[in-house]
């Protein structure tokens, strides 16, 4: 990845990367659903050693999704094709978390957001069992406030720090 963040967990044991294109989609997305919420799904894949997820794309807010200012409910509408034209792409990719944005400067997971986070790691659907969550904040200044967290599958969410 030629540019773009990357966070890991004090641990080394989780890491996540996303490039740069992946940021600018994000905030077009951002752009037009100011002042409410918005969010989608983060796709790509781990690198060779397991650690480090790998976002290669976002999506927008699937056409049934809903927002208001304090709330973001992602629909699911148009994802399973979606997803299944980039499993078959010469790199594979699959379903690596959520991301969403907080119209508010002090971004702060909310129970809901914690309690989504925690179904989809159990949930054999998504076939994620260490799904992250993508919080974008609302910043003036390049790059955008974010706080990233992993929620393995039974356990306590870690949340990663940015390495610049
Ligand atoms: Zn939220």
């Amino acid at each position: 990845m030629k540019s773009g963040r990357r966070w890991t967990s004090t641990d080394g044991r989780f890491g996540a990367a996303i490039a740069s294109a992946v940021c600018d989609a994000v905030e077009e997305h951002i752009r037009s659903a100011h002042p409410n919420e918005t969010g989608g799904v983060l796709v790509g894949w781990y690198d060779d050693a397991l650690s480090v997820a790998i976002i290669a794309e976002a999506s927008g807010p699937p056409p049934d999704s809903s927002a208001g200012r304090t709330w973001f409910r992602r629909g699911t509408k148009h994802l399973a094709p979606w997803m299944k034209s980039l499993w078959s792409k010469p790199t594979r990719q699959y379903y690596l978390g959520e991301w969403h944005y907080h119209p508010a400067p002090h971004v702060e997971p909310s129970r809901d957001d914690v309690e989504q986070m925690e179904e989809i790691a159990a949930s054999p659907k998504y076939g994620c069992p260490e799904p992250l969550m993508l919080i974008f904040g609302k910043s003036k200044r390049a790059p955008r406030t974010v706080r990233v967290f992993v929620h393995p599958r039974g356990s306590e969410a870690v949340e990663l720090a940015e390495i610049r």
